[in-house]
């Protein structure tokens, strides 16, 4: 294994854990479409199915493309081991599975991606898993909602979709005081390793949706979680494994491969075009306020620069008519999808009350802080200039 700490973020994400020399010469790797692996005898068998011997035998357990595609994840969010899956739902149910039983608490924060809220709110409670949502940019709130059977906290940072911002650091600290067993986790799918490293500040795991930046280029469904080898292990063979079994496709790892060549130098092309974008619509008269993290007057500023390395591609933002003029502004974009989903080349807006967070009832939103007039940006990697124009030309209608 190619495996040099010394290497920077780029370097790592090409070249880390492959060597051209094993596998025939070829610059990239080889996929392995195969559900099984043949053993020498039956007591190499045994030994693999025992983990006394190292080796896949099985692709719902693990495959050389996928193995190659944790190595290298792990390694750029600096944790000790990951796991891939078939889907981030699929990342962060098999993880909450394994961690989680009957009686245990989770405290996660009010505001979460649509599925996520849905998993908790419906899947968890309905398992007898008691489930607290707190407002986690509030440290005193978490603070109380921590109790002898909390087993897990969970936050995304920054929020998908209305760009709160939590300290993980503060978080992670104030959990582990409490109990050192509770397990931080934190979805970094919008900042990716790139920008942001969880483990880094103090959390236990992170879980991700490969779809999004990770690969990069909306052609695929993934996941991952990262986080000590102890666990990982285990939810690979209890949380995926014998539960979901959510198993990501030998193809779809390759894909991600793919996509992390490219990751740093992406996420720096989202982070300036959503950094001019979301300058140029503040001054619009027609625009209420924009949430972006990288605008110096956005109560999250200071806390995203120091646990952030830039402020990311995804903005919101509420237009001074409300839900009726989201309406009309996504309807008369030309160039720029309306679309779920995120950190494609593509630009792509969307409406969370009517789509990503359609699963929170409308009183939920209320409470949970999901306004009905919010409007999404993913700012994908053309030219800002373009982007800009289609965004102007449909802020004159509302
Ligand atoms: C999309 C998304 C998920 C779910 O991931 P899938 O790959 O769609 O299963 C989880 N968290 C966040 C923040 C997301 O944006």
């Amino acid at each position: 294994m190619n495996k040099n700490k010394s290497q920077s973020f780029s370097t790592r994400a090409i070249h880390l854990g492959y060597n051209a020399a094993e596998n025939e010469g070829a610059l990239n790797p080889p996929v392995y479409m195969t559900s099984t692996f043949c053993f020498d005898s039956v007591e190499q068998g045994a030994a693999r199915f025992a983990g006394e011997e190292s080796g896949h035998f099985y692709s719902r357990i693990s495959n050389p493309t996928q193995e190659l595609l944790e190595v290298r994840l792990a390694d750029l969010e600096e944790g000790e081991a990951c796991l891939a899956t078939a889907s981030g739902i699929g990342a962060i149910t098999a993880t909450m599975w394994t961690l989680l039983a009957q009686g245990d608490k989770v405290v996660a924060d009010k505001t979460l991606y649509g599925c996520t809220f849905a998993y908790l709110q419906h899947g968890l409670k309905k398992f007898g898993v008691e489930v607290e949502f707190v407002d986690c940019t509030d440290i005193v709130a978490v603070k109380a909602a921590l109790t002898k059977n909390t087993r897990v906290v969970y936050f995304e940072s920054p929020v998908n979709p209305n760009m709160r911002v939590m300290d993980i650091a503060a978080i992670s600290q104030l959990a582990h005081d409490y109990n050192p067993e509770i397990k931080v986790i934190v979805d970094n799918t919008y900042c990716t390793p790139a920008l942001q490293r969880p483990l880094t500040l103090g959390a236990d795991l992170v879980v991700h949706s490969a779809t999004k930046y990770l690969g990069g280029h909306g052609d695929l469904i993934a996941g991952a979680v990262v986080g000590s080898k102890a666990v990982i292990d285990q939810v690979r063979v209890f949380g995926l494994k014998d539960m979901t079994g959510a198993v990501i496709a030998p193809l779809t790892a390759f894909l991600i491969l793919r996509g992390l060549k490219t990751l740093e130098l992406r996420m720096e092309r989202h982070c300036k075009n959503a950094t001019e974008l979301a300058q140029r619509i503040q001054q619009h008269t027609a625009v209420e306020s924009v949430y972006y993290p990288g605008l110096k007057d956005n109560p999250f500023h200071v806390l995203a620069k120091a646990q952030m390395s830039d402020s990311g591609g995804m903005i919101a933002f509420e237009l001074k008519g409300g839900y009726q003029s989201a309406v009309i502004f996504m309807n008369k974009l030309e160039m720029i999808k309306r679309a779920v989903s995120l950190g494609d080349a593509e630009t792509l807006c969307q409406h969370p009350a009517s789509m990503t967070h359609a699963t929170y009832t409308p009183e939920e939103r209320a409470k949970h802080g999901i306004s009905e007039g919010l409007v999404r940006i993913s700012v994908g990697l053309e030219s800002i200039e373009d982007i800009f124009a289609d965004v102007s030309q449909a802020l004159q209608h509302v």
